[in-house]
């Protein structure tokens, strides 16, 4: 160990203020080959309280300054061990996998199992046994992508400062590896998502404190069916009971069930790798266990609480006999939907008018429409809403390039109306269409996305809340937000396609209310 990790290390306790309770020692151990990843030797200055002068020393201590943050907040009398490497996964212009991690094994029916016919993640079986129950070999498994900002085509790069002060949109990496090790940890069901079945035929922990409002039973006591369909229910009802969340959340603003507190689990219509493991992207304030980035956040917040529910022993965080031989293969992704700052190369139109009104609670609405098309745009770049699994993103910056809004529409998945029909339609074989009077995306009423020659393409997008319809599904606070600002970047974009927008300047009114521009 060099003396600049050690160095490292003291930092790290000094601005972890419950050093006091610090009861885990969490390693990372290094698993990369020589002269990459961890170990790849290019020269670098030291970045936001990183001392290491190396790219793979300044990764290592970013990864272990956030293992030292669990470290603080978790009791375990035995050491965690979390073997990680960084190396390719998957990336493209819309978005990257930017960590992924598991617990290496689980277990069941130990000495001091809580709840007998369960699997627990190995650290916290270790943790409640008292002793290692599955000895010489790590707990987590880790990998991070080597890739963001270094050749893959996400216009991003990590930061590997420890300060929580990413410049210019860059992602924050000791963000993303609180929320790898919350997973590794035990933030994870072991659930067959595609067939429902549980592993091995046990229950695991995290899902004996899922439910489902549109369904009679707790996951564990759903048959496989039911749990396929609450997997991907679309509607807000994928519940997590436990009390630890249930009494932490309060602060939420969207995304918790007011009467039971129970907060949203992650459940898109179309299964994906994301699904079930993380908390709602509809949560407001954002969490850091929701599926995408979405900021720095040096606390593991909700993340924390879930692991108390399951049986961790933990304080309190700073405001701001059978082991199993089963591996979990918990491949949890954090897909970047928008871009941290606004990307290049779009589509860009002649026209463009975007309202953002906010000036009676309720009763909000947001407005984008961009016409002329100024190159030709054929259907492919809009994706295949109606037989793929193409996602439409609306992404607003505000005058200095933050990212401030990010509203997702899925693939058809969705259904509107009654009886119910497909929400997106193709529009001949110009593009596709999206309407949804009930709102149920992220408050999406309405996406136009039509191409052909120069000047004839547009794309609209609107969303909106009424209170009246029992609609409030529009994230709100956008206006204010855009306050005062002289200009912003709306862009639409298609994740199997390709990104439709510009940068209005011409701004007629921005009084933290309504935030009208226009472009020219
Ligand atoms: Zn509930
Ligand atoms: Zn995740």
């Amino acid at each position: 160990m060099s003396r600049a990790l050690v160095r490292l290390l003291l930092l790290a306790a000094l601005v972890v203020p419950s050093v006091s309770g610090a009861a885990a020692t969490i390693t990372i151990l290094d698993n990369d080959g020589a002269g990459e990843g961890f170990n790849d030797p290019a020269v670098v200055a030291p970045v936001g309280g990183n001392p290491g002068t190396t790219l793979g020393a300044q990764r290592l201590n970013a990864i272990q300054y956030a293992a030292n943050i669990y470290g603080a907040l978790l009791t375990s009398p035995v050491a965690i061990e979390v073997k990680a490497t960084f190396d390719s996964l998957p990336c493209s212009t819309m978005g990257a996998v930017l960590g992924q991690a598991g617990a290496h094994t689980t277990a069941r029916d130990f000495v001091g199992a809580p709840v007998a016919g369960t699997w627990y993640a190995i650290a916290l079986a270790n943790s409640l046994a008292g002793l290692d129950l599955d000895p010489g070999v790590a707990d987590i498994d880790a990998s991070f992508n080597k890739d963001v900002g270094f050749g893959c085509a996400l216009a991003t790069s990590l930061y590997l400062g420890l300060d929580g002060n990413p410049p210019g949109g860059s992602i924050d990496l000791v963000t993303v590896a609180l929320h790898e090790l919350t997973h590794g940890l035990g933030f994870f069901t072991l659930v067959n998502l595609t067939t429902g079945a549980k592993s091995g035929g046990f229950d695991d922990i995290f899902m004996s404190f899922l439910e489902d409002h549109s369904l009679p039973n707790q996951w564990p006591a759903m048959t496989s069916g039911q749990r396929v369909a609450s997997a991907k229910n679309d509607a807000g009802t994928l519940h997590w009971t436990g009390a630890n969340v249930v009494a932490s959340g309060v602060f939420l603003h969207a995304g918790r069930d007011t009467g039971t507190g129970h907060v949203q689990m992650y459940a898109p219509a179309t299964l994906s790798a994301s699904s079930v493991s993380h908390l709602d992207s509809a949560l407001i304030p954002n969490e850091i266990m929701e599926p995408a980035y979405a900021g720095p956040q040096h606390n593991p917040g909700l993340g924390l609480e879930v692991l108390r529910d399951e049986g961790w022993t933990a304080s309190t965080p700073p405001t701001t006999t059978s082991t199993s031989t089963t591996t979990s293969t918990s491949t949890t992704t954090l897909i970047a939907t928008c871009s941290p700052t606004a990307l290049g190369g779009c589509v860009t139109p002649a026209k463009t008018v975007m309202l953002v009104k906010e000036t009676s609670p309720g009763n909000e609405k947001l407005k984008v429409v961009m016409k002329q098309l100024t190159s030709s745009v054929a259907q492919s770049q809009f994706g295949d809403p109606v037989g793929g699994t193409s996602q439409y993103n609306l992404c607003l910056y505000d005058d200095t390039g933050a990212l401030i809004a990010d509203l997702n529409v899925a693939k058809a998945g969705a259904s509107c109306g009654t009886p119910p029909v497909s929400c997106w339609k193709a529009i001949s074989t110009l593009g596709y269409k999206y309407g949804d009077k009930a709102t149920t995306a992220e408050g999406v009423a309405k996406i136009v996305a039509k191409g052909g020659d120069p000047l004839k393409g547009k794309v609209i997008f609107k969303a909106a809340n009424s209170l009246a319809l029992g609609q409030a599904n529009l994230p709100t606070g956008i206006a204010a937000q855009l306050l005062n600002d002289t200009q912003a970047t709306v862009q639409i974009v298609v994740d199997d396609g390709g990104c439709f927008g510009q940068t209005v300047t011409n701004v007629k009114k921005a009084d933290g209310l309504l935030f009208k521009a226009l472009e020219p």
